[in-house]
């Protein structure tokens, strides 16, 4: 069988990723602008279920918004070297298993993505990592391509997808024919209270025995 992995929130939280980029643009903007408290703030923000605009609410509360500093802090947050860990039950996953035996597709900008493999030692487990974002935003999630190269010379029945987001995860191997994929939902993940279609086997650990 070919295990093919999401990263986000099925290997370790994205959550943690979200904490250590605001960490991160917290600390350039008290050296740079003399802001003391971004990290809280946007952490509250994020906790209350805000997303994708965090920076911009905050900046324009603290009356310095513009635009090229939310470039900028994107940037920052996009290329920062995360402080992220693997879930224990997903590193008892990768070691259980071949390296052979295991690709990753991941969605989303290179640049996070890959440092976020490398800051989760991927490559020393997985032979095949595709991100989505080397390929073209046409090619993210739930176009089929990654899932073609990670399929390579294997029937489509001998792969199976784990992932955690019901909305984007789990079309494309379902139109490949491939085996049903794997729904992970941790406690913590961001997208949780979105239901596993029917078509997926629904699991809450790597560890579970349905794997
Ligand atoms: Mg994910």
């Amino acid at each position: 069988m070919l295990y093919v992995l999401d990263i986000d929130d099925t290997l370790y939280l994205e959550r943690d990723y979200v904490r250590s980029g605001f960490c991160v643009v917290g600390r350039w903007l008290a050296e740079n602008r003399n802001v003391e408290d971004f990290f809280e703030r946007a952490w509250t923000l994020f906790e209350s279920g805000a997303r994708g605009n965090i920076f911009d609410t905050v900046l324009e509360d603290l009356g310095i918004f513009d635009k090229e500093l939310v470039s900028h802090l994107v940037h920052l947050y996009r290329v920062h070297h995360p402080d992220i860990l693997l879930q224990t039950d997903a590193m008892e996953f990768l070691r259980r298993h071949k390296q052979a035996d295991l690709a990753i597709i991941s969605d989303g900008y290179s640049s996070a993505q890959w440092s976020k493999i490398r800051a989760l030692n991927l490559e020393q487990y997985v032979d095949k990592i595709i991100v989505t974002g080397d390929l073209g935003k046409e090619f993210w999630k739930p176009n089929p391509r990654a899932y073609i190269l990670a399929q390579g010379g294997r029937s489509s029945e001998e792969c199976v997808y784990i992932a955690d987001n019901s909305l984007k995860d789990f079309k494309a191997p379902a139109r490949l024919g491939w085996a049903p994929s794997v729904r992970i939902r941790r406690k913590e993940s961001l997208h949780y209270a979105i239901d596993t279609p029917e078509s997926c086997i629904e699991v809450d650990l790597l560890t579970d025995e349905k794997l």
